[in-house]
This record gives C-alpha cells, sequence and structure tokens, in this order.
C-alpha cells in the first residue's frame, strides 16, 4: 500500500498518510488526520530527493555542456574534443587530431569541414560522432 509523509500546515505535525491504492492517492484530498486540515504539504522521502537531485544535476550538467559548445569558440571546441577523446582512451584517428588540432589554432569548424569532405561521409567519422552523444 502507498502511504505518504505529509507535513500538516494547520497543526504544524508530520503526518503519515496510507492510501489502498495509487489510483485512489491521485484522487484524494491529502487530509490531516488530526486537525483534518487540509493545507498538507507533500514531504518527499531522502532517499527520492537524492535520487531526484542527482539525476537533475546529471542532465543539467549535459544540457550546459551541450549549450556551451553551441556558442564555443572553435580553440573551446577542440579543447572539448581533445578531452573527450582522452576520456574516451580511444584514438580517433589522423583525421579526428587533425580537426581537433586545427580548432584549437581558432580555425571555424565549418571552413575545417569543408576542407575535408571526406570527414563526415567516413564511417570513422560518423562513428566518432554518435560517441560524442
Ligand atoms: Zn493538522
Amino acid at each position: 500500500m502507498p502511504s505518504y509523509d505529509y507535513r500538516c500546515n494547520d497543526c504544524k505535525r508530520r503526518v503519515v498518510l496510507t492510501y489502498k491504492t495509487y489510483a485512489e492517492y491521485d484522487q484524494a484530498v491529502p487530509t490531516c488526520p488530526r486537525c483534518k486540515g487540509t493545507n498538507l504539504t507533500r514531504l518527499i522521502s531522502g532517499v527520492a530527493i537524492a535520487k531526484s537531485e542527482e539525476s537533475r544535476f546529471a542532465s543539467l550538467d549535459d544540457d550546459t555542456a551541450l549549450d556551451d559548445l553551441a556558442d564555443a569558440d572553435p580553440a573551446t571546441l577542440g579543447r572539448y574534443m581533445r578531452r573527450m577523446s582522452q576520456e574516451m582512451g580511444e584514438d580517433l584517428g589522423d583525421e579526428f587530431n587533425e580537426v581537433v588540432g586545427r580548432l584549437e589554432r581558432g580555425e571555424n569548424p565549418e571552413d575545417i569541414e569543408a576542407s575535408m569532405p571526406e570527414l563526415g561521409a567516413s564511417e570513422g567519422g560518423a562513428d566518432a560522432g554518435d560517441d560524442f552523444m
């Protein structure tokens, strides 16, 4: 049976409400068993908070990294790509290293791509792209 912790804002007590089913919980208006007040605040258990915070921060980090990259200057992008490849412990090939090197020197990513037409088409390039996601 699902049970939930609440804090009653009327009598300032912590109360536990137990429901027979989750459907009942969905429909029920939480009511304080002591003062019959309905001004209850749901308390989330410590474990639930830790978990949700963790995943929230994890996804936040991902979003931030991607946002940063979208606005990043080529040198920052190059350093990021080099760091990624080092963290993966993989040699992504001469093309990758050349692109990173040129990015780090501040070259425009679109110019680099244009000068290396085989970059996006090659299978190695596509695999590297997948790994970054
Ligand atoms: Zn109460």
